[in-house]
Order: C-alpha cells, then structure tokens, then sequence
C-alpha cells in the first residue's frame, strides 16, 4: 500500500448492514442501480443550484449521467458532472450510516423471514451500499466543484475503505463496479436500458449508456411525470415517483396532481405518505416539498407548505419565477406567497374531502394528526378550517370522533365542550377526573398529544360551544343526573376542608368538595383560571415557574375514607399528617410523583404496619 493511501473502518452498523444487503437478498439486486443513478441525479441538481447562488462555481456541463459497462473488464461505471464530494465528504457520507432509515432497515430485515427479504429491498431505499450487491470492489473517484483536487475512495464491503488522491479533471463523480462474476448480466446496455425505465424514468437528467465503441443510448425518457397528463399516469408510476421524492418505501395515502392558472400557473404533484416516516430527523420542522422552475430542481427549502403539513411530499413546477432565484427572492416574491396559499388550500380541502371516510381517514389521522394540530397554535388564519378536521378518543363512543359529532351528542343543557388533557391513552378509563361524567354519561374528549396542552385555549369554540377543560375549576354536574350518578350520604366536610386547606397551606391554592368524583376520594383540579394542570406541568419540566401549589385538591364527600377523615376530625384528632399523604395520592393518580417520595413510601408502610409514622 502506497504512503499516500489512508486506510479507515466502517462504521460498526454498515459493516452488519453491508453483510445482510449483500448476503441476505438477491432477487432485487437490480435496484443498485436505481440507488447510483438516483445519487448522481441529486448531485448534479445540487450542482446547478450551487452555480446559481455562486458565481465562483459553474453549472454541469451537460448534466448528464452516463452508465459505462465494460465487459472486457469487468466494470460499470457511472459518471455524473455534480457537486462531487471533497475527502471529507467521501470519508463521512460513504462510510457512515448515511441515512436515517438505515438503522430501521436493517432492524426490519434482520426480523424478516427469508422469504420476505426480497421484497423488502425492493421497497426500501438501501442507498449507495447496494452496489455491494453486484460488486466486490467498488471505486469512488470524485472532485468537489470548486475544489482543486479529487479524492479515490475504495473498497471490498468488508469493514474497511481507503481514501487517496485522484486526478479526476472536472468536478463530479465516478463510481466505479467492480462486478462480481454471476453481475455479469449488467454490463448488458440492454439490460441496463431496462432497469433504468423501470425505476428511474422519472429522473430529469438524462441518463445515457455508452459502452466503448458504440453509440450512446438514452436510458431514461426524461419526461418529468408531474409535467405528464393524468390520463397517462398509472398508479405504479405514481407511486415509483412518490418513493424517490420522498425518500419513502410505503404507497402514498394521497395523490394531488393538479395545474393551477390564472395569476400564478404552477403545476403541483403532492402526496400524503401512507405511513408515518421512519425516524422523522430530530427538529426537522420545514416543509421539503421541491421547487422546479421550467422542470429545474430548485430547491427543497422554499418553504411551500406551512410546518404543519411539512409531512406532504412532492414538487411544485412553475413558470412565473426566474431560474436564479435566490433565497432571499423565495421569501419575498408575491408570486411564490401566492402558490403556497394555493397548495395550503388544495391540501386542506382534500383532507377535508377524504375525512368523510371515517376509517380511510383515521389512517391518515394516526400518522399526522399531531402535527396538523400544531396548525392551532401557528396558522390563527386556518384555525377554523382545521378545526373540522380533528379527531378525539372520547369517553363515550368507540374509535375516533370529531367536534361535530361530539357536539350533536350533547346532553340537554349541556353547552361546553369537555376534554381531559393526559398523557396516557387510557386516562380516559382511568383518571379520577372523569369518573363523574363517565356515571352522568357526559362525553369526554380525550387530548394525549405534546401539543394539545397549546391549543384549546387558542381555538376558544367550536360552533359557538366553548372548549373547557375538565380539570379547569369547578365543573357543576348537579344538572345532568344519570344511572350511575353518585350516591350515599355525603359528608359535612366544611370542617374538614377547613383544616386541610390549613394543613396544606402553600402547597395548594385551595382544596374544596366535588361531586366529579365516584369511586376515588380525592382528585386535582386546576383553579378556575391560570394554565391547566397538564400545561402546569410542562411548564414545570421545562423550568418556567408554576409550583404545584397553583393546584387545587378536591374531595370526595360520598367516599368511605373522606367520611371516616371528617369523624376523625370531629372526635378531635390531628390531621396534618394525612392532608400531605392525600395529597399525593391525587398526586399519583395524575401521573406525578409524591412531592417526597421516601416520606410518602415511610408513611404508608407505617400505616399498613397500623402504626404511626416515625418522625421524618
Ligand atoms: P442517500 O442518497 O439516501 O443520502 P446514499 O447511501 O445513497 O444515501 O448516499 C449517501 C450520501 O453520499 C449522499 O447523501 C451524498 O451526500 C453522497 N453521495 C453519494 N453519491 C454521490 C454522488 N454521485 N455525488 C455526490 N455525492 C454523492
Ligand atoms: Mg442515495
């Protein structure tokens, strides 16, 4: 080995990945293909885009991508005039796990049976590793636009590569097969010409094979699909199309091809994904949906949808904007304000279209309806537009409800909308907070989303009936009576709360009786005004004040225990201690913990052991 070539080793995952891909699958082998062209294809779009936001950078010479087999030599070569990749680039995006999906891909097929494999590299994306398929020695010859030097990056696929100089004249990428003997089959330019209509037609660079000594042949027909009649469009090219923008293995939920005229024309082609992608990259929160001008990539960072719809996919191709649109243009041209207005439009109003399939669309709406819903808090202008489109699990009907719904099943003389802010999905059964409506059979929507503690108070009403939490002050149920309503004598507890709220001073702003209550003997509630108890609670995790005394504790009067604490009282005993342990009990059943857990736990061993508890 020469002086100047730096041997490196896989990272740990790829060499196990590299060892499945190669060994585990066969009959999909072609999609390699795919893979490498679709890598040459992003490159050169990345190039042109570079050239027109730096002058010191110039566009691809032809942009075209060449297939190159040799028989002689046993090699295919693939050639693209891209952004190339600098010795870094070539170290870290070849030799690492280079996407997210990855790690989920290789944990799919390790639980695969055997047979199942085959088909699932054809759906998934195995990037640039799948040459391994075909060859057992790989070279990466590639010279970073700009730069003055080209870098080789080489390989056998078995946990290691090495890195040296090159020489390649021009910026761009080489790749170069090795092929193994029984690849021989793709050195055929027919062959090749095949796999490239299969699954890359929709590429819009144009993909060339030239086998030395006989004329270049077009591999690809370069139509831009979303440029292409309707009529002409079958679902497998859809879905072939929806795979490559997305970067997705699943079948679109929802495909939107349309062309837009008038003040702005566009042509559109989105899709919702069928299924919610693998490892949503940490913070990502930008639509990526592409920019095409005159069919030209653009950019992915336009911003063409609002965040809350950034899981749709797809292009965006229009006349009425320059090809050097620069960042700055895209935040400001009223012509681009205008398109995203209209694709915000279209989206919504498909949605709302396909929402009347209650199970079509609950498939839709476990995958994204927590991020639509942060078009509540950001998007003031669509709120009533989204509104309709929500669904709850309710504490009375099964599967999913909407506003509407839960409005027509009001109960007479009800005009609030109830809802429970929890974390778990089972707190609807669960929490002591509903068991009162659960007897009086008053519906409850349940709100287990991170962002369902922001929006409610944001929307305000819904069809005029206002919103209201559940644990928000004090609800009077007295009016609506039902089978199991509670029953038995209550207690007179006015001297008992008295001397809880004393016992308890500083650690609850108020504790009163309750007739939410059934089976459990004390709950917390939040005051009638400030943030709800689960918005409480995330402004304590994240910090930002709100001590647990802004909270409320209620009592049962009707419970055997309230009961016993208020003869207790009477006959004259001290109840300090109890009040604390109360307390955290209602503590406990909200998913919080004690305020001190070791002297909760001292407590209540000493009172199973009948004896009082030591003195903390
Ligand atoms: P993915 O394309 O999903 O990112 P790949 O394994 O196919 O994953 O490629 C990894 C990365 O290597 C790419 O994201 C890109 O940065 C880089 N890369 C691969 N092929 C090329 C190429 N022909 N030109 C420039 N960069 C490339
Ligand atoms: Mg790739």
């Amino acid at each position: 080995m020469s002086e100047t070539i730096e041997k490196h080793e896989f990272g740990a995952e790829v060499g196990r990945l590299l060892d499945l891909v190669v060994h585990a699958l066969y009959s999909d082998r072609e999609i390699f293909l795919r893979e490498l062209v679709a890598n040459a294809a992003d490159a050169t779009d990345r190039r042109r885009f570079a050239a027109l936001t730096d002058a010191a950078l110039s566009p691809p010479a032809d942009g075209k991508i060449r297939i190159v087999p040799d028989k002689a030599a046993r090699t295919l070569t693939i050639t693209d005039g891209g952004l190339g990749m600098a010795k870094d680039e070539l170290a870290r995006d070849l030799g690492t796990i280079a996407r997210s999906g990855t790690r989920a891909f290789s944990q799919t097929l390790a639980d695969a049976s055997a047979g199942d494999r085959p088909s699932l590299i054809g759906q998934f994306g195995v990037g640039f590793y799948s040459a391994f398929m075909v060859a057992d020695r790989v070279e990466v010859t590639s010279r970073k636009a700009g730069a003055e030097e080209s870098w080789v990056w080489a390989s056998e696929g078995e946990g290691s590569f090495t890195l040296a100089p090159g020489s390649r004249a021009e910026a761009g990428t080489d790749v170069v097969l090795h092929m193994k003997e029984d690849a021989e089959e793709y050195l055929e330019p027919m062959r090749l010409q095949h796999i490239i209509r299969k699954w890359a037609d929709h590429i819009t660079a144009p993909i060339v094979i030239a086998e030395a000594g006989t004329e270049e042949v077009a591999g690809n027909q370069g139509n831009a699909l979303w440029r292409k009649p309707k009529s002409e469009i079958d679902e497998e090219a859809y879905t072939g199309f929806y795979r490559q923008v997305a970067h997705a293995f699943d079948k679109p939920w929802a495909t939107l091809h349309w062309r837009a005229e008038g003040a702005t024309e566009f042509t559109a082609l989105l899709f919702v994904p069928g299924m919610k992608p693998f490892a949503p990259v940490e913070g990502e929160r930008e639509s990526r949906v592409r920019l095409h001008v005159r069919r030209m990539f653009i950019t992915d960072e336009a911003g063409l949808l609002p965040s809350w719809l950034r899981f749709v996919q797809g292009v965006v191709d229009t006349e009425d904007l320059p090809l050097n649109v620069s960042r700055e243009m895209l935040q400001s041209t009223p012509a681009l304000a205008r398109i995203r207005k209209a694709v915000t439009g279209r989206v919504l109003s498909e949605l709302t279209n396909r929402a009347k399939d209650a199970e079509d669309y609950a498939t839709f709406w476990e995958n994204f309806g927590p991020v639509v819903k942060e078009g509540l808090v950001e998007d003031g202008g669509r709120r009533d537009e989204i509104a309709p489109l929500l669904r709850f699990r309710s504490s009375t009907v099964e599967g999913w409800t909407s506003l509407a719904d839960y409005v027509s099943r009001m109960k007479d003389g009800q005009d609030e909308i109830y809802y429970l802010i929890a974390g778990e999905p089972d707190a609807l059964t669960r929490s002591p907070q509903v068991e009162g409506f659960r007897a009086r059979g008053v519906e409850v929507l349940l709100l287990s989303d991170h962002v369902d503690a922001f929006w409610p108070e944001q929307l305000g009403t819904f069809g005029e009936k206002k919103l209201r939490s559940i644990t928000q002050g004090a609800i009077d149920l007295s009016g609506f009576a039902g089978d199991s309503a509670p029953e038995g004598e209550a207690a007179d507890t006015d001297a008992l709360v008295a001397a809880l709220k004393a016992a308890l001073d500083g650690e609850v702003s108020d504790v009163r009786s309750t007739d939410r209550l059934v089976d459990s003997a004390v709950v917390l509630a939040s005051a009638g005004y400030g943030p709800d108890l689960q918005m409480q609670r995330l402004l304590r995790r994240a910090g930002r004040g709100f001590g647990a005394d802004m909270a409320v504790l209620e009592i049962n009067p009707r419970h055997a225990l309230i009961r016993a604490l208020a003869a207790r009282l009477a006959a004259g005993e001290d109840l300090a201690e109890i009040a604390g342990t109360l307390l955290d009990l209602a503590r406990i059943q909200d998913g919080d913990t004690p305020r001190d857990p070791t002297a909760f736990a001292r407590r209540v061993a000493a009172a199973l052991a009948g004896a009082e508890a030591p003195a903390d």
